[in-house]
């Protein structure tokens, strides 16, 4: 720790969050609802240069590619659906330019929010990046150089996490070779398009690019697809990818990438052999890595683990008195409203409520189309677990809102412990499952029984009818879709 004496004109507040994301605003905004004096620093600089709250979430992240998302899937319904409907646009025109900025304009959107936020409840916020200096100081340069140095009793780190970078095969070079960020700011369609790593970036992004044009083809080291998500499920997701024209390599090694004047050629072994691929535009998406540069960590005393997360206990405190931490920067599951809920939770812990986390039901989403979401234990996590399973499913096929929204791909999935009925895990894929996730989250969050929701009426015609018939189906009573033989 550092005992550099402070200035008696050092502006002092309850509570200093460093990082204005999601783990990070909320909590500043809390702290002020609870009667603190909040002060909330963010470092973010967008590409022409403003600064922004909101982190990766609203500014690189969650925000500006859901935009993208739902443009480039209007998009191809406008080539290839809107016929279905009787409805004749000729040949959809693509306006790129056109789609970014108002995909800017969503972020902005998103962003400016948060200011007026801490306009609304009091929360300083300044631009700038902060740095530990101990003793409950942080020295806080602004993004024009002048240091201003603050106090509080309680710090939040809330820092973050950036893109994991191959440096030694493909590193980051801001045209060829990309992050996530330079990948949802092409300004051209490239025609091949090679994205290492097929997780939530990888097929999210490639979705994006491939219904806009480019061929994509994503590599991924391991031999499964996307193995955090329920084997029915992600057996049916890569059916469905495949099918749209997603060229997903499984058990593909990257080697080597070699840059061009005008492309960039991956090597990779895939069983047993050695296989090239050229591509004008390279998505890497391998992960993120804790964010703590320049954090001053070690000068506060604040300890990180092997891979550069902080490490905290189970009420979120770091190895330095008064010093917390939340978010992606503690590693878990890297996930906005995991982040949000963890920041809240610690200050409402500081005012001495009994406040905390269920981690057991965080929703995860993948906004593709068809979208998959879960919550809770998939069937092998379930079993592995030691519980005796009974497990439901119903496709979409069978739903008659899922027919007239042309989109009867995929199923609900429930898994549910046999001898108590507990509902333990809740698995889909298909039309706006992101949305029908909250009340799985809802069922696990209440203990709910595979018959409470049996038992709970659903709209017609609505797509919850399906997740009340993959209840309906753990028990083989559903009525509109086949039920397991027993
Ligand atoms: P961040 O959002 O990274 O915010 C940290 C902030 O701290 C940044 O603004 C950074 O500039 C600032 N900072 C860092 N160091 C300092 C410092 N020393 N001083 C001052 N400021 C500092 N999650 C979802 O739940 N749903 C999604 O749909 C989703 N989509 C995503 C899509 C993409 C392309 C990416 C990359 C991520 C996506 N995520 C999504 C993940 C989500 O963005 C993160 O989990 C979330 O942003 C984590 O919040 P955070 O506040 O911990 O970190
Ligand atoms: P990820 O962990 O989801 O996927 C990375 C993939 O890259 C994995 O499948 C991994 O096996 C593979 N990989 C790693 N090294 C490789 C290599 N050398 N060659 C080939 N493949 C390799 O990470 P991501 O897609 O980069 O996303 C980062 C984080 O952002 C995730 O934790 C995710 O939670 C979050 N995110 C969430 C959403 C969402 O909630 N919808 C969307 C985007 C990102």
């Amino acid at each position: 720790m550092s005992d550099s004496p402070e200035a008696p004109s050092t502006p002092t507040f309850d509570l200093i969050v460093i990082g204005g994301g999601p783990a990070g605003y909320p909590a500043a905004i809390r702290a002020a609802q609870l009667g603190m004096k909040a002060l909330c620093i963010d470092s973010w600089l967008n590409r022409d240069n403003t600064p922004s709250f909101g982190g990766t979430c609203l500014n690189a992240g969650c925000i500006p590619s859901k935009a993208l998302l739902e443009s480039s899937e209007l998009f191809h319904k406008a080539g290839h659906e809107f016929a279905i409907h009787g409805i004749g646009v000729g040949t959809p025109v693509l306006d790129l330019k056109k789609m970014q900025e108002r995909k800017m304009a969503v972020s902005k959107a998103n962003s400016g929010g948060v200011k007026l936020l801490f306009q609304a409840n009091k929360v300083t916020g300044v631009f700038g990046h902060g740095e530990l200096l101990g003793n409950g100081q942080v020295k806080v340069t602004a993004h024009d150089g002048v240091a201003t140095t603050y106090k509080a009793k309680h710090i939040l780190i809330a820092t973050g996490s950036a893109p994991v970078e191959l440096k030694k095969i493909a590193p980051f070079d801001g045209d060829k070779i990309v992050d996530s960020w330079g990948a949802l700011d092409f300004s051209a369609v490239p025609e091949r398009l090679g994205i290492i790593g097929a997780g939530v970036i990888g097929v999210e992004l490639g979705s994006v690019w491939s219904r806009l044009g480019a061929k994509t083809v994503i590599l991924e080291a391991l031999p499964g697809f996307l193995p955090m998500v329920d084997a029915a499920i992600s057996k049916e997701a890569l059916r469905q990818f495949t099918k749209q024209g997603l060229d997903i390599r499984l058990g593909a090694k990257v080697s080597a990438v070699a840059k061009g004047k005008t492309d960039v050629t991956v090597t990779y072994e895939q069983d047993g052999e050695t296989k090239k691929e050229t591509f004008d535009k390279l998505i890497v998406a391998v992960g993120r890595r804790p964010f703590t540069d320049k954090l001053g960590a070690d000068v506060a005393g604040v300890a990180l683990d092997e891979r550069g997360f902080v490490k905290i206990d189970k009420n979120y405190k770091t190895s330095a008195a008064g010093i917390y931490a939340v978010g992606d920067v503690t590693g878990g599951v890297m996930l906005a409203h995991k982040a949000i809920e963890e920041g809240v939770v610690l200050i409402e812990q500081l005012h001495g409520e009994k406040s905390e986390v269920n981690y057991n039901a965080i929703p995860s989403v993948i906004y593709t189309n068809p979208e998959i979401a879960w919550v809770g234990l998939s069937e092998e996590q379930a079993k592995a677990a030691g519980h005796e399973v009974k497990v439901g499913s119903s496709p979409f096929a069978a739903n008659g809102r899922a027919r007239a929204l042309e989109s009867i791909a995929g199923q609900v999935k429930f898994v549910s412990d046999a001898k108590t009925d507990r509902v333990l895990g809740v698995h889909m894929i298909g039309p706006y499952v992101s949305e029908l996730c909250a009340e799985a989250v809802l069922a696990l969050e209440f203990a709910a029984t595979t018959q409470d929701i049996q038992m709970t009426m659903h709209g017609h015609p609505t797509l919850s009818e399906t997740f009340h018939e993959a209840a309906l189906a753990v028990d083989g009573h559903a009525i509109h879709s086949a039920n397991k033989k027993k």
